[in-house]
């Protein structure tokens, strides 16, 4: 997936904001293009886990569908420990293994965002083509 160092700078702001709980929001995209980044809430309000807001969910998902574009990613921030699927991360994603999963580490000094595909329980990191 395509991205521009803007959104990902978004992505570590909000990861930066919301610490040291997670923050979490989509992204949206087309044609493996990231196009703009939607903050959502964390349902749990957790240092350790996330849910996208369903209210958010639902207002985002209206929002990229009305601009024709589709969900390309889910992220959120890792504010303890680095930028790799925990298993609650995988156990969430069987309930929605399409996106693009970006997790920003905001643990070390160094922010570190890497993109995974998690399905059946299974992780790949995804390579991220930076732009910009
Ligand atoms: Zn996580």
């Amino acid at each position: 997936m395509r991205i521009s160092q803007e959104l990902l700078d978004e992505i570590i702001a909000h990861a930066h904001e919301d610490a040291p709980n997670e923050c979490c929001g989509l992204v949206a995209g087309r044609d493996g293009n990231a196009t703009a980044v939607h903050r959502a809430r964390n349902s749990f309000e957790s240092p350790l886990r996330y849910e996208v807001h369903p209210q958010d969910q639902f207002r985002i998902m209206m929002a990229i569908e009305d601009a024709g574009e589709e969900i390309a990613a889910i992220y959120h921030s890792h504010t303890k420990s680095e930028a790799y699927p925990s298993q609650t991360d995988v156990n969430l994603a069987r309930n929605w293994p399409d996106p693009v999963y970006l997790i920003c580490s905001v643990a070390n000094d160094e922010p570190v965002v890497r993109g995974f595909e998690i399905r059946e329980g299974g992780v790949a990191e995804t390579e991220l083509e930076v732009q910009g």
